[in-house]
């Protein structure tokens, strides 16, 4: 199996690496990973100006490179470029902090998934949390390592239908605490956003985006109260945004009809 592993907090990022040392048992691993951190820049491509390439350290017998892009600019180009030949799977984590509900649609973890799975690639993000209060050296990855690795194995005899990939969040907590696993849906918006206006040093004013947690209680089935409960939350998610019963009820309304005859009635 080869398996393209990227991420969104850079490619010296503890999950990155522990994920590497991990998944070199299951097949060929190839990092391709921004260099720097790249958290909430969601399926952005750099478009406008070049993107630079060069040969990382990751771990012992991984081929790993370090970009100057986002992580979908990574999966893209490791698709099409520096993981030459048939990739089997595209691993995105282990991102630091979870990626639940709405949070998804701002995560470049997430999204590298979704790249992948526009590219017709069998594709999973996983991610660990809470990691509030604590260093990045000190987050508990073994629990979600170890899920990855039973994942890729998992998923290469249960092909995912296409167009599908997953969202998984695993809890920071020892593997013989976690609970189980819960398949879920998205929960909700989980931020308030903060705009914090300030002055610089000229006395101009500038802002500075940061987040607010709400509480909210969440429904059983969601991503959030699993990972509140202590399981492993695994979230189908598809690339296609449709909202397929709207799409059926427009058309039945005749909108195109009536957009036509609007200047007749
Ligand atoms: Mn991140």
């Amino acid at each position: 199996m080869r398996i393209l592993l990227t991420n969104d907090d850079g490619v010296s990022a503890r999950g990155l690496v522990a994920l590497a040392e991990r998944l070199r048992d299951v097949g060929e691993v190839i990092v391709v990973a921004p260099e720097r951190q790249q958290s909430a820049t969601s399926h952005s491509a750099t478009l406008h100006k070049p993107i630079r390439v060069h040969p990382a350290h990751v771990a012992e017998g991984v081929t790993a490179y370090a970009c100057s892009g986002t992580p979908s600019d990574c999966v893209a180009l490791g698709l099409a470029n520096l993981a030459p030949g048939p990739v089997n799977l595209i691993v995105a984590g282990i991102n630091h902090g979870r990626n639940l509900g709405m949070d998804v649609t701002y995560s470049g973890t997430a999204m590298a998934a979704l790249e992948g799975c526009i590219k017709g690639v069998p594709s999973f993000a996983i991610s660990v949390g809470p990691t509030e209060g604590k260093a990045t050296q000190e987050l508990e990855v073994e629990a979600a390592v170890e899920f990855a690795q039973w994942l890729c194995l998992w998923l290469a005899a249960h092909p995912l239908p296409p167009g599908i990939f997953l969202n998984v969040n695993v809890p920071a907590l020892p593997p013989d605490q976690i609970r189980g696993l819960m398949v879920t849906r998205l929960g909700r918006l989980r931020y308030e956003d903060t705009l914090e206006r300030r002055l610089d040093p000229w006395g101009r004013p500038y802002f500075w985006r940061g987040l607010l947690l709400k509480e909210q209680k969440e429904e059983a089935d969601t991503d959030e109260y699993a990972l509140d409960h202590d399981f492993i939350s695994v979230t189908p998610l598809r690339a296609d945004l449709t909202a397929t019963a709207v799409f059926a009820e427009l058309n039945q309304l005749n909108l195109a009809q009536q957009w036509a005859q609007r200047r007749t009635t």
